[in-house]
């Protein structure tokens, strides 16, 4: 696959559904609509995956012959922090969304890592480096291939600060940088005020993990609403109220020369997602007038 920056949406859009598409048609449809990338959410799993071998497949090969990457996103039943019950349940948990990921040739399983609790942060982040080390050497004695996608997050009580995502990254072997620019707008009530704010997190990205892993580097985007205790809920692109603003982010991938995936998060799927293709083409084409 070359190397560009794509654009598709969390989960299936519903019009598809809709029009009684099957999960197989939702490749073939999203190249229709020009779109090359699909985050399939396996959000409700337990600790077996939730889609037969052979479906997973048949949506590879389909996802293959549209060229569209695929991600997943895995089960939100996750805490890597909590009780020991809790943590080794939540290791069963992304473990089957990666036995998965691997039928269907999905590249990434995102997750969101654990919840700080009654714990200290530094000692609830070293927790689940633990055990997500015991999570990336099981993946590795099974012979998975998918990265493990830890997220930025957008509520104080949750751990993936940027700082704790790059920790995460650097420590743990077979993991794939996950940004999502929604909640880091929302973490610290409205972080990204102007375009700056944006390129600091790509040279933060950079500094510590290298060029290549900022330039492909998985994100999530949507305008986003927030309350003191960070993310809220998620908005439409036209909900011009609510930021964070997209064009910056166009800025910071053109400027740096990246090539994320981008999902699109906001109601609106794949809609906004197209939108986000177009943003980024026109900031790409007037920078290019400007040399
Ligand atoms: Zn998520």
């Amino acid at each position: 696959m070359t190397e560009h920056t794509r654009f598709g949406p969390a989960g299936v859009p519903p019009m598809f559904r809709l029009m009684g598409a099957t999960m197989a048609d939702v490749p073939k449809l999203l190249h229709e609509e020009g779109l090359d990338a699909f985050e399939y959410q396996a959000s409700r799993w337990g600790p077996i995956p939730q889609i037969k071998m052979e479906d997973a497949q048949k949506l590879g090969l389909e996802a293959i012959k549209s060229d569209v990457k695929l991600s997943m996103h895995g089960s939100y039943f996750v805490n890597l922090s909590g009780k020991k019950e809790v943590v080794e349940a939540s290791k069963r948990r992304l473990i089957a969304c990666a036995t998965a990921a691997d039928w269907m040739g999905a590249y990434v399983v995102v997750f969101h890592t654990g919840f700080y609790g009654k714990f200290e942060k530094d000692y609830a982040l070293k927790t689940c480096i633990t055990a997500l080390k015991e999570v990336s050497d099981e993946m590795k004695s099974l012979g998975l291939k998918a990265k493990l996608g830890p997220e930025t997050m957008g509520r104080k009580s949750q751990v993936g600060t940027i700082d704790e995502i790059l920790t995460i990254c650097q420590e743990v072997e077979g993991t794939q940088l996950v940004i999502d620019w929604g909640h880091l707008h929302a973490l610290h009530q409205g972080t990204f005020k102007k375009m700056e704010d944006m390129r600091v997190i790509g040279e933060k990205v950079e500094q510590q993990l290298g060029t290549e892993a900022l330039r492909s580097m998985h994100c999530h985007f949507s305008a986003i609403e927030f309350g003191s205790q960070g993310e809220k809920r998620h908005h439409t692109l036209d909900e011009t109220q609510y930021g964070p603003d997209f064009h910056w982010l166009a800025e910071v991938i053109v400027d740096f020369g990246l090539h994320p995936t981008m999902i699109c998060e906001t109601p609106f799927l794949d809609v906004d997602a197209r939108k986000m293709r177009d943003t980024l083409k026109e900031v790409s084409e007037s920078k290019q007038q400007k040399l």
